[in-house]
């Protein structure tokens, strides 16, 4: 017996949706725009489900189209064995298909949501906070020439954003992107943020660029101001370790842990204070909240990671943010740096640096057709972009540990 009836269509739509300015990254930047692909599924019993993955494009499409080859007559109920039948880590080396798997969860709780009249947080051992606090996620950007945001890169224009988004959002937690610049530079910044809001926690985030005595040096310099934590101040277990065992910060990961065998072993090793969960890294959000489990085992932090979402995936960080026991941490989200959204209704709001939990079934979202259209359309007339390559610096590229950092003169480039 099946409450939604079985799957009986599979579709994605790639659209692009434009940031505020282009943000920048210690591997490269996205260049004013989100690429994501919206994923939706039907069953023969008239429901329809929504999930999201990053990336897009007529490949990424295709990929997920061909899941009906193996879905259609799917019980979406059945989600683990949906999982083995396509994303058994065993068999998946040449097919990884985690982040089409998480999508595809996604539309599937979805489903079961509309038809039980269940949130998606309720289908996974419900709800135990109705918003989720985040951070306000500062980046080094560009300048879109045709609004005249974005252009930050000293400390003064950064905590000029941040003063901003504050203002907007009223986040009480604020992230710096850093690695762009040499640490100095980001120690520079995280200063003046300490010194502007004194009561914000800080978290920074070189993206593993760092050595490991460059992350040990920089933990020291900021050592004194009200940190969450350090984010992947250097690559690999061995390195995360190794910074770890220096500095009186803690350290967390989105980068070293992203799946059930690198936990085990980032626990075994003590690699890392924090995990930072993806509801898509991870492979959907019940992958997402059963690491969130594991962590709480071992007393290990957990955080809500973000990928650069739209309101879909919105949706399922704030479901899973909803139900984890141990969230002691503002979460992440890009979303603010959006101008727009596919979601019914607009944009999510922030209300004292928090969102709310969606209270409809399921995801609690639905697509707006006019939206996705328009999106879908400028995605066919601007394409993907590499988010491994600096617009303002063509021909470079990043290596580990970085010694290429950018300079605050670079800023004035042409995207
Ligand atoms: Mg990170």
């Amino acid at each position: 017996m099946s409450a939604t009836g079985h799957i009986s269509d599979i579709r994605a739509t790639t659209v692009a949706v434009p940031l505020e300015a282009p943000i920048r990254h210690a591997h490269g930047a996205h260049w004013g725009r989100f690429v994501r692909t919206i994923v939706e599924v039907e069953t023969d019993e008239g429901f329809l489900g929504v999930g999201e993955m990053g990336g897009g494009g007529e490949s990424a499409e295709a990929a997920v189209a061909a899941m009906k080859g193996y879905l259609l007559g799917h019980d979406p109920a059945n989600l683990e064995a949906m999982r083995w039948k396509i994303a058994n880590p065993t068999a998946g080396l040449y097919n990884s298909r985690l982040q089409i798997h998480a999508a595809l969860e996604f539309a599937c709780l979805d489903i079961l949501g509309k038809a039980t009249g269940l949130r998606a947080c309720d289908l996974i051992g419900g709800a135990l906070r109705d918003s989720v606090p985040f951070a306000s996620y500062l980046f080094y950007r560009y300048p879109n020439e045709e609004t005249g945001t974005g252009g930050e890169t000293t400390a003064e224009e950064m905590v000029a954003h941040a003063r901003d988004l504050t203002e907007r959002c009223g986040f009480r937690t604020h992230k710096l992107k850093g690695g762009v610049f040499p640490p100095d530079h980001d120690v520079r910044v995280m200063r003046a943020l300490a010194e502007e809001f004194p009561e914000a926690s800080l978290r920074l985030d070189p993206n593993g660029v760092w050595s490991v005595e460059q992350g040990i040096a920089v933990a020291r310099e900021i050592e004194g101001l009200r940190n969450d934590y350090l984010e992947d101040p250097t690559w690999g277990m061995e390195g995360m370790a190794r910074v770890r065992e220096k500095i009186s910060i803690p350290t967390s990961t989105n980068q070293i842990v992203v799946n059930f065998e690198q936990l085990a072993t980032a626990i075994r090793l003590r690699a890392v204070d924090v995990v930072l969960l993806d509801t898509t890294f991870w492979g959907g959000l019940r992958q997402a909240y059963l690491a969130g489990k594991v962590c709480e085992t071992f007393q290990v932090g957990v955080a809500v990671h973000s990928s650069g979402e739209l309101g879909v995936q919105l949706a399922t960080m704030l479901h899973l943010g909803a139900s984890l026991p141990n969230l002691v941490f503002a979460a992440d989200a890009h979303y603010h740096h959006l101008t727009d959204d596919v979601v019914e209704g607009g944009m999510f709001r922030y209300a004292n640096g928090e969102i709310g939990v969606p209270e409809g079934p399921g995801l609690g979202v639905s697509l707006d057709r006019d939206k996705l259209g328009e999106y879908a359309e400028l995605y066919q007339s601007l394409g993907g972009y590499p988010y491994d390559r600096d617009p303002g610096r063509p021909g470079w590229y990043s290596i580990a540990p970085n010694t290429r950092y950018a300079t605050p003169e670079d800023r004035r480039e042409e995207p």
